[in-house]
């Protein structure tokens, strides 16, 4: 899709009701879109359709947690210290840029996010980059870290802060203490979230491409990173599009064609929980429209990496000629729970029981503190602490007459036999993990986008410029248009009823009786609805309607006692239009066009 076609995509989204900039009627506010009817039942199929792969066939189990959070939840994940992007300001025009963004705009330089500032000064000076908005020059204007999250307070008076949550993943993690009950304390379990994150970006661009208030899908595994692996057979014949570190650094290298068994036996992905997840994606975008050669996996550079992840890969997606990040996949270690352990002083931990109870030898002490006492004085308490660390650590300084110990620099000794030394037997049954997480976490609103610019087609039909969604049946925001072929002679009357019929089914249906056949077709058409029903002359005699397929136009005579077992066969993937079209009557077009009946 080129550029202009972006434009008349954005100009089908706004028209057609799919997402439009929010409070038009007030001048608007960069960064706020509003979804269309169109536009909200695409991504509730979205939403739909991830919740299917990723909470219900997984296993997992989806929460719903508040979106503002306190400010010590922010503290401990690190995001008050370091979620931060480059801001420049244009010292002309006062205007606010995202530095990284206007030095890989500008030159050659693809990853400038992960540049230190002096370095990204360096290049706007370097290669004298201007203000986008008013032209002046950048250079010797400071970049600044901003940070991204919204501030608020939590109730009245000066009250307390608190933050919009810039990722849904928060959520999850301060609650893992209950979660793992939940769970029965058995790992791996997995808790995902589909909700709000609020990112206070410098300059939301793209459409809902970058936005300010945008939907995440997110899913946290909690595994035992000694004792828990995927089902890579599962996934292990899936066909990845792969960009690593190494392709991105070699000028003129395309991606990496392979499939998720080979990258994981050669090394290219170093986690196999997220080879595993990468599998799963994959499958799921093919599922849903996404046009997989304009799709790739690409490995995070080292100094792109969150704080957290030892290894990342995003999915992105070729939009309009740039390659655009529509998911991350993390492996995030025991980070997140580490931190919230810390931070709050609660147990992040999920006690595991071995398979077979383990009996280990422990040394311990039991000074006699009526020696230790008259003996050291004040100093008693602290030798005896330094004797338990000590046979903790060497037991084999209790073999002589005397056990010498240091506290606070000085040496005691202390004999033997006051110190109560002794080995014992113990039965460990299990112990106390802190699970490593493994994140798969999509952004909803760039999906859909996706999904909108990979379905966009332009043809003719009849000698008549045609555009048309070819939106995956079980994506598109409305299943079947009905139509009467004219409103008269009870053709109208016998389609509502079928509309009824069909929404009663469970179908997302409309219904157009306006103008010619054919632009209600096209009307349809543009906002990717697979099937049209129509009833006509023939209908009231034989009890049939046409079924009109989007793409190729093709129409096939249906029973209408047949019709909600065709639809929905075609709807849920489980029939062709091709089989249909095999099996039943195919119509020819009787007027010879589709814009001839009126
Ligand atoms: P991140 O936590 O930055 O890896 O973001 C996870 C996903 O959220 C990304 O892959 C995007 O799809 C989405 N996302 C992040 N920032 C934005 C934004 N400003 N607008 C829309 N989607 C976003």
């Amino acid at each position: 899709m080129s550029g202009s076609e972006s434009t008349k995509l954005a100009e089908l989204a706004k028209r057609r009701g799919f997402f439009f900039p929010s409070n038009g009627a007030y001048g608007g506010v960069a960064g706020f879109y509003t979804y269309g009817p169109e536009g909200a039942a695409l991504k509730r199929h979205l939403e739909d359709a991830w919740r299917d792969r990723f909470t219900v066939r997984e296993g997992n189990q989806e929460i719903e947690a508040p979106t503002i959070m306190p400010e010590a939840v922010f503290e401990a994940s690190g995001h008050l210290e370091g979620f931060d992007d480059m801001l420049v300001e244009c010292a002309e025009c006062g205007e606010s840029h995202r530095a990284d963004h206007l030095v890989e705009d500008d030159t050659a330089v693809e990853d400038a996010e992960s540049l230190s500032i002096p370095e990204v000064e360096e290049l706007i000076r370097e290669h004298e980059l201007v203000c986008p908005s008013c032209g002046a020059a950048l250079a010797g204007e400071p970049v600044e870290e901003f940070n991204l999250m919204f501030e608020t307070t939590i109730g009245p008076g000066s009250g307390q802060t608190g933050y919009m949550r810039p990722e849904t993943a928060q959520g999850i993690f301060v609650e893992f203490p209950l979660l793992a009950e939940y769970a029965r304390n058995q790992l791996p379990f997995g808790v995902t979230q589909i909700g709000p994150a609020y990112r206070n970006e410098i300059s939301p661009r793209k459409g809902v491409v970058r936005v300010r208030e945008f939907t995440q899908a997110e899913l946290e595994l909690f595994v035992n990173p000694e004792t828990d692996e995927p089902d890579l057979s599962r996934v292990a014949d899936v066909e990845l599009a792969l960009y690593p570190i190494g392709n991105q650094r070699e000028e003129g290298t395309e991606y990496l064609e392979t499939t998720v068994g080979a990258a994981v036996e050669e090394g290219v992905i170093a986690s196999e929980w997220v080879a595993y997840y990468l599998g799963i994606a994959q499958e799921w975008y093919e599922r849903i429209g996404v046009d997989t050669d304009r799709f790739r996996f690409r490995q995070h550079l080292p100094g792109e990496r969150a704080h957290y992840a030892s290894d990342c890969w995003d999915a992105e997606a070729e939009l309009g000629g740039d390659w655009i990040e529509i998911a991350g996949f993390a492996y995030r270690g025991d980070y997140d729970l580490a931190k919230h352990a810390e931070h709050s002083g609660e147990e992040f931990t999920v006690f595991e029981q071995y398979d077979e109870p383990l009996h280990a030898e422990r040394a311990t002490v039991d000074p006699d503190m009526s020696y230790l006492g008259p003996e050291f004085g004040g100093e008693a308490g602290e030798i005896a602490e330094a004797l338990e660390r000590l046979a903790e650590r060497d037991r084999t300084a209790f073999e002589g007459e005397t056990v010498s110990v240091d506290v606070e620099g000085e040496p005691y000794e202390i004999p033997t036999e006051k110190t109560g030394f002794s080995v014992e037997e113990v039965t460990e049954a299990g112990e106390h993990v802190t699970p490593h997480v493994v994140e798969p976490s999509f952004g909803v609103g760039r999906t859909l986008y996706t999904l909108l610019v990979h379905a966009y087609r332009e043809d003719e039909v009849d000698d008549e410029p045609r555009t048309y969604l070819a939106l995956d049946p079980e994506m598109a925001p409305t299943t079947v248009g009905v139509f009467p072929l004219m409103d008269r002679d009870g053709l109208g009357e016998r389609a509502r009823e079928l509309l009824a019929a069909l929404r009663e089914a469970g179908f997302e249906a409309t219904y157009d009786d306006s103008g010619n056949i054919g632009r209600r077709y096209r009307r349809q058409d543009e906002v990717g609805t697979p099937f049209c029903v129509t009833v006509d002359y023939e209908s009231l005699e034989s009890e049939t309607v046409t079924v009109r397929e989007r793409d190729s136009t093709e129409q096939v005579r249906v029973p209408i006692d047949e019709l909600v077992a065709v639809l929905g066969g075609l709807r849920d993937g489980d029939r062709s239009f091709e089989a249909i079209a095999e099996e039943y009557e195919h119509q020819e077009l009787s007027a010879g066009t589709e814009n001839a009946a009126e």
